[in-house]
């Protein structure tokens, strides 16, 4: 970690520094201008109690760091090789889509189905559909538990592996018990770091994969990737993580969408990154040219809310849910621009 000073600390400052880094094992290089200084704390820096004693000094305006607070999330660190596999694909490496309802209604049940043939034909890995519904309004549609054995004959009966989103142990025992093979921890759920563990814990070694959408109230990509490093502390590497948009929103987009953090993730940590353009600008028009981005930004993958008619959908379906056909054509152009922007990822990320 590095502290710019202007000039340069006293030598009581200086001492209650040294006290403080000689408690944390590690140690002080001051480097001296004409103006200013700089003083590099050398060693393990990753303790947030050192940089929480550090910063609380009257004295320090800024302390920049150099080292990552993650550590198994790390692109460097020993998970860097993992990949994980969704149905057929292997990420990073393949491109995947995941697709199907916002909400599954348990009284059209033969819709459901209908979308789930619906995005297999058009080239979907894996059909998601939403069971129990994060709702602003307590007044809306909060999904059914019924709606699970829709869910999982649609597995059945297409033979591809689905996509649910669990928001409390509860719902999490149900759907590990019923190997569902990816669980969904939602914009809102992503800063309950207790839930994070409990899905880390509950999943580990069952090959169950998680997609972890970004808050929208997370601000640097650090608080994502350290949310996820809690699913993976837990020893469930099998993670996913998927930028949604957040706020504040930009006028005309349900979200501020965030497609390009995509190369910020793919820098900092080995993880595939599977974007949700669907929440991100929240109108259908809109969304095809938001999946060709995330793809040009080196997405691994794309979740894209899809119904065979929206008009007869529930939650977010009437408005931003695109059609099986357009999903074609999304799948098509974005594997190819995917295939592009491979010939642009730094050496460390292509391999
Ligand atoms: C969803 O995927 O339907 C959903 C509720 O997503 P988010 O958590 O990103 O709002
Ligand atoms: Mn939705």
């Amino acid at each position: 970690m590095i502290i710019p000073l202007h000039p340069r600390l006293t030598d009581s400052e200086l001492r209650e520094l040294e006290e403080i880094t000689v408690e944390f094992g590690v140690r002080i290089q001051p480097i001296h201008g004409h103006e200013r200084s700089v003083y590099a704390i050398l060693g393990d820096e990753t303790s947030p109690d050192l940089i929480n004693r550090i910063e609380g000094l009257a004295y320090i305006e800024r302390v920049d760091r150099i080292q990552a607070p993650y550590k198994l999330m790390a692109r460097e660190s020993k998970l860097s090789h993992h990949r994980v596999a969704l149905g057929k694909k292997v990420l990073p490496g393949d491109f995947c889509v995941i697709a199907g309802h916002c909400t599954i209604d348990p009284r059209q049940k033969e819709l459901f189905l209908e979308t789930a043939f619906g995005v297999k034909e058009a080239g979907a890995d894996m059909i998601r559909g939403g069971v129990w519904k994060p709702r602003t309004s307590p007044h809306s549609f909060q999904g059914d538990a019924k709606s699970l054995e829709i869910l999982m004959e649609a597995r059945e009966r297409t033979g591809l592996p689905i996509n649910t989103e669990v928001m409390d142990f509860e719902q999490l025992k149900i759907c590990v018990e019923a190997k569902v093979d990816c669980l969904q921890i939602g914009a809102r759920s992503a800063l309950n770091y207790r839930l994070l563990q409990q899905v880390g814990e509950m999943t580990r070694n069952s090959g169950i994969l998680v997609l972890l959408k970004r808050s929208m109230h997370m601000g640097p990509v650090s608080e994502f990737i350290l949310a996820a490093e809690y699913i993976v502390a837990q020893g469930n590497p099998n993670v996913m993580l998927c930028p949604r948009g957040t706020v504040p929103t930009i006028e005309g987009f349900r979200s501020a969408p965030d497609e390009s953090i995509t190369m910020l993730l793919k820098e900092r940590t080995w993880a595939p990154v599977v974007v949700d353009p669907s929440h991100s600008v929240g109108k259908a028009v809109y969304v095809p040219g938001a999946c060709l981005a995330a793809a040009a930004y080196g997405a691994d993958g794309i979740l894209v809310e899809t119904h065979c008619q929206p008009k007869k959908g529930v939650g977010d379906d009437p408005k931003q849910a695109v059609t099986p056909e357009v999903l074609a054509r999304i799948i098509r152009d974005t594997r190819q621009i995917h295939a592009f922007a491979r010939h642009y990822a730094p050496k460390a990320q292509a391999s």
